[in-house]
């Protein structure tokens, strides 16, 4: 299980400081790596945008 990042991200930056795999990428909108990311929602409960889901 991954999350994913849509298109409500405004490149904040919150969600990749408190990823503990490094797993989110910058950019326009940040990307998170599907194949890095544990699942562990830290950065879904951190996104003050509800830029993140499940996938
Ligand atoms: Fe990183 Fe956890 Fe978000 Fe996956 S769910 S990108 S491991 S903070």
């Amino acid at each position: 299980m991954a999350y994913v990042i849509d298109e409500n991200c405004v490149a904040c930056g919150t969600c990749k400081a408190g990823c503990p795999v490094d797993a989110i990428s910058e950019g326009d909108i940040f990307v998170i790596d599907p194949e890095a990311c544990i699942g562990c929602g830290s950065c879904a409960e951190s996104c003050p945008n509800d830029a993140i889901f499940e996938y």
